[in-house]
């Protein structure tokens, strides 16, 4: 939106909720410039799909990975995928630094220059503007923050990853509750563990009532926010993310969450489905 460009939105995979490549491909037009596929909760998008269609229409894939620092699609890190990457390291992400941060990578020397001059008011040197850009600096204070703790982001996945297993095998006979839907390629970095009913409100109420806080992730679809409004969306458009919107539940998940806390949550989500021993 800020490079003016008019965003166009399509429909997700009803399973995992990353973008639906048949959706995207629907929605090309000769106005298409890019695709940008969201990594959505630590699970790479379908690439291989993706980015085939891209390079079909000559379009440029950007990956949203500001959720999948270190997750794996067929063996390769997210951040690759495409031509350039966005991450994101606000503190509750993966890779999380002290404040607000982030970074853009990418292979091409060109648009790399482009990014580095955007992120500093559009100066190659000071006081010399080559384009409008913005202050998008990363502070060194954050630098060495992110510095130090990427070294232990693999391990920190990993144990995300054996959470989620000890969730999945918990939850996996509650009737009315959908888990998480790991594809076969994929490294998932579970950034959120999110599981889908249609008493998502119920019991997200009775979670909290027995001390057990949870998330929504996320309760409205972009092309429904009041900020696209003018683009005259309408409910019925994305279907499968607009299901998901109401029935999405995050279980807590972080790297230092014991696998008893862990239980108790399993404990109190299958009493809500009454769901006995
Ligand atoms: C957090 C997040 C962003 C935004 O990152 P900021 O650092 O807040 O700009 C964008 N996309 C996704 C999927 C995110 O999770």
């Amino acid at each position: 939106s800020m490079a003016g460009a008019t965003p166009v939105f399509a429909d997700v995979d009803p399973e995992t909720g990353t973008l639906d490549p048949a959706a995207f491909e629907a929605a090309i037009t000769p106005q298409t410039a890019g695709v940008i596929p969201v990594h959505l909760y630590g699970c790479p998008a379908n690439m291989d799909a993706i980015v085939k269609i891209a390079r079909r229409h000559s379009l440029l894939v950007l990956e949203d990975a500001a959720q999948a620092h270190g997750a794996r699609y067929k063996e390769r890190r997210v951040g690759g995928l495409g031509d350039a990457a966005a991450f994101s390291f606000y503190p509750s992400k993966n890779l999380g630094a002290y404040g607000d941060a982030g970074a853009v990578v990418t292979r091409d020397p060109v648009l790399a220059n482009k990014v580095r001059l955007l992120r500093h008011g559009g100066q190659r040197q000071a006081s010399y503007h080559e384009l409008p850009g913005t202050n998008s600096r990363l502070d060194e204070i954050q630098a060495a923050v992110l510095r130090v703790k990427q070294a232990y982001l693999d391990g920190w996945n990993e144990r995300r990853r054996a959470l989620a297993k000890r969730y999945d095998a918990g939850l996996q006979d509650c009737e009315g509750l959908a888990l998480p839907v790991t594809p076969e390629e994929v490294e998932h970095a579970f950034y959120v563990y999110v599981v889908r009913t249609h008493l998502r409100d119920g019991l997200r109420d009775y979670l909290a009532g027995t001390g057990v806080s949870t998330g929504i992730h996320y309760p409205v679809c972009v092309h429904l926010q009041a900020a696209y409004a003018h683009l005259g969306y309408e409910v019925g458009s994305c279907p499968n993310a607009e299901e998901a919107a109401a029935t999405v539940l995050s279980l807590a998940i972080f790297p230092q969450l014991t696998a008893g806390e862990v239980d108790q949550v399993v404990r109190m989500v299958r009493i809500f489905f009454a769901v006995r021993e």
